[in-house]
């Protein structure tokens, strides 16, 4: 008989599939790695599995006790999975630029949801960060799980993600972009790829709106840069400890609207259901096409599936109302 012991044993070791129209103008070979085929639909499966046994090992959660995150709906959903096959209890403090289905599908998993505002600064005590933070402290038996700042995410990605790429591409990936908002993702794979090949070369995909790029080419924390914006997933106003500055080798920023764009060209055009990152993510590969050649093999990572977006991206009113289409 071929079985898992429990769900938990279904995360990672997703396929690599070959993007043929979509990204026609782009030379090389482009390749996507489709994180949605995790059973919570997203890449955070891997992190918070990881985030979670790493804090039983060190004796922060112990047996009956409280996870609470600050989550956009991926990390909630793959923290929920691990909560509920080892008997945890688990509050996702999110935004309210949050769509309504990431919320819905949290709650459907048995987690707590609180929605805070999205437009306050980190520090204000009403902002999704601090709200996390308060509730751990304020509930006996809590462990907050920082996402940010908790190493566990990036070491997910660097002892399974970037494993798997390197031996998917037989180790001749040249070019692997990636969108990032806790960096986890980006740093872990980074750091496994470059210590087999450091001639590979990383790329982080940025919002308009968010401080990464101009703080990785000048070292600069711009205010200025921070406003709001629609992509969900990506970009920060932030510095979480996470991101691996110096193993990025550039950003690259998407516009809302392209991201929305590329993200609904996708399902019509390679029949890839995926979310709003990787429309970014999709976007981002073109932007950067100088940067490759003709023989080189472009790994580009999907963050989650397309039916968390079906009232947005997917939807025409919606996009209407944005001016996106
Ligand atoms: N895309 C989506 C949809 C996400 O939920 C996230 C996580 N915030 C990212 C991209 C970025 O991944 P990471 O946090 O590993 O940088």
């Amino acid at each position: 008989m071929q079985y898992h012991e429990n769900i938990l044993g279904t995360i990672g070791d997703t396929p690599l599939v070959k993007l043929n129209k979509i990204t026609e103008e782009v030379p090389g070979l482009v390749l996507a790695k489709i994180e949605s085929f995790n059973p919570g639909n997203s890449i955070k499966d891997r992190m918070a599995l990881k985030m979670v046994e790493d804090a039983e090992t060190a004796g922060k959660l112990k047996k009956g006790g409280t996870i609470v995150e600050g989550t956009s709906g991926n990390t909630g959903m793959g923290l929920a999975l691990a909560a509920r096959v080892k008997g945890y209890q688990l509050i996702c403090v999110t935004t309210d630029k949050q769509s309504k289905e990431k919320i819905d599908v949290l709650k459907a998993v048995g987690a707590k949801v609180v929605i805070c505002p999205t437009n306050v600064d980190p520090d204000d005590p009403k902002s999704y960060y601090s709200t996390a933070k308060r509730i751990s402290n304020e509930i006996p038996n809590a462990w907050y799980a920082d996402q940010y700042n908790n190493f566990s995410n990036k070491a997910a990605h660097y002892e399974k993600t970037g494993p798997e790429i390197w031996k998917q591409t037989s180790g001749k990936i040249n070019h692997f972009i990636v969108g990032v908002g806790t960096g986890g993702t980006i740093s872990g794979v980074a750091k496994f790829l470059k210590e087999k090949n450091k001639k590979i070369k990383i790329w982080g995909i940025d919002t308009f709106g968010s401080v990464f790029k101009k703080y990785h080419e000048t070292g600069i924390f711009d205010e200025n840069e921070i406003y709001p914006y629609i992509t969900e997933g990506i970009g920060e106003d932030i510095l979480p400890k996470n991101v691996n500055f110096d193993i990025i080798d550039g950003f690259e920023k998407v516009t809302d609207k392209d991201a929305a764009v590329y993200t609904r060209k996708m399902a019509r055009e390679e029949g890839i259901f995926a979310g709003n990152s990787c429309g970014a993510a999709v976007r981002g590969v073109i932007q950067l096409k100088k940067h490759f050649k003709k023989d080189d093999v472009v790994v580009v990572l999907l963050h989650d599936s397309g039916s968390r977006y079906v009232g947005k991206i997917y939807n025409d009113e919606w996009m209407k109302k944005m001016n996106f289409l």
